[in-house]
């Protein structure tokens, strides 16, 4: 049976990690006030995120899609709170088998990925990062590799906007 047929979830996210740079190496994890505040409770530590200017330009471009991102998630002098990274690109609480935070504490955005969305809903499924070709087909894709339930999905999506219209960049 090929890895297509039957990784699941974690499993599928443990093999792109055999493939390539899985998300948690090469993302910058833009946290909500709220992820500060569920993930301190939990990890019992202040110092995960900084703000920090995009590695990306094309984040500080205005979105057609999505006009209100860059005012929800940039201060004046173009950074943005995001986690720490180790000296290697790592996210600070990715470890060896994985991320160290339960699902429920991750930031909104780690919760959501790969679905693509805007303020307005869930849009699609972003390929940018997760090896699709190995892992998904056309009739299997992505989001069901991973297991994310579209309807939890729209329920963080709706939390991430409420967080980042309530909050501050
Ligand atoms: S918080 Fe967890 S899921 Fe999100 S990038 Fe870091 S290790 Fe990956
Ligand atoms: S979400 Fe996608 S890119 Fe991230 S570890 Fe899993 S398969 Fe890889």
């Amino acid at each position: 049976m090929s890895a297509t047929e039957m990784l699941t979830g974690a499993a599928a996210c443990a093999r792109c990690a055999t493939l390539q740079k899985t998300c948690c190496q090469r993302a910058e994890i833009l946290v909500t006030e709220g992820d500060v505040r569920r993930i301190t409770a939990h990890a019992q530590r202040v110092e995960f995120f900084e703000h920090r200017a995009p590695h990306d330009p094309e984040y500080l471009v205005p979105d057609e899609q999505d006009p209100h991102w860059l005012q929800y998630t940039c201060r004046a002098d173009g950074t943005r709170r995001v986690l720490q990274r180790k000296a290697d690109g790592d996210c600070t609480f990715l470890r060896a088998d994985g991320c160290t935070l339960p699902l429920e504490v991750r930031p909104l955005v780690c919760r959501l990925y790969p679905f693509a969305y805007t303020e307005q809903g869930i849009t699609g499924v972003d390929s940018e990062y997760c090896p699709t070709r190995a892992l998904a087909t056309r009739d299997r894709p992505m989001t069901e590799v991973l297991g994310i339930d579209a309807s939890a999905a729209e329920d963080w999506r709706q939390t991430l906007y409420q967080e980042l219209r309530d909050g501050t960049p």
